[in-house]
C-alpha cells in the first residue's frame, strides 16, 4: 500500500523523502521529465542503468489503457457523444495528460525495483 501512496507521491522509492523529479510541475516545458542522478535525502541512483526508463513504457501503456476505457464509458455511455466528437475529446485529454503519465510510469517502473529501506538516510 505504501508503495501505491509512494508512486502517487512521485517520492523516492527507498527513502520516501526525496523527489523523483526535479521540477514539481509536470507542464515545465523543458524539464518537467528531469530527474536528479541521485536521490538527494538518501542517494538512492535514479538512473539505474542507461536507458533503464525505456522500460517504464510497460507501466505508462496500462495507465493509458485504464484511461481510455473510463473516458469511453464516461463519453459514450453517459454523455452520449458523437463518434467523431469522442475520438478529439479523448485526443486532447490524453495528449494533455501525457506528461502526469509519463511521471506516472517511472514512479510505477523504479518502485517496482527498488523497496523502501527505513534505515535509508542513515547509511
Ligand atoms: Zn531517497
Amino acid at each position: 500500500m505504501s508503495k501505491i501512496v509512494n508512486v502517487i507521491r512521485m517520492k523516492c522509492p527507498r527513502c520516501h523523502r526525496g523527489m523523483l523529479f526535479t521540477k514539481q510541475n509536470p507542464y515545465s516545458l523543458n524539464d518537467g521529465l528531469k530527474m536528479p542522478d541521485n536521490c538527494p535525502v538518501c542517494g538512492q541512483d535514479f538512473k539505474i542503468e542507461p536507458g533503464f526508463y525505456i522500460g517504464a513504457l510497460w507501466t505508462s501503456f496500462p495507465i493509458v489503457i485504464f484511461l481510455m476505457t473510463l473516458l469511453s464509458v464516461f463519453f459514450l455511455v453517459f454523455v452520449k457523444m458523437q463518434l467523431e466528437w469522442f475520438f478529439v475529446t479523448i485526443t486532447v485529454i490524453l495528449f494533455s495528460l501525457q506528461p502526469i503519465i509519463i511521471r506516472l510510469g517511472r514512479a510505477i517502473w523504479i518502485n517496482i525495483f527498488v523497496d523502501f529501506d527505513q534505515d535509508a538516510e542513515n547509511k
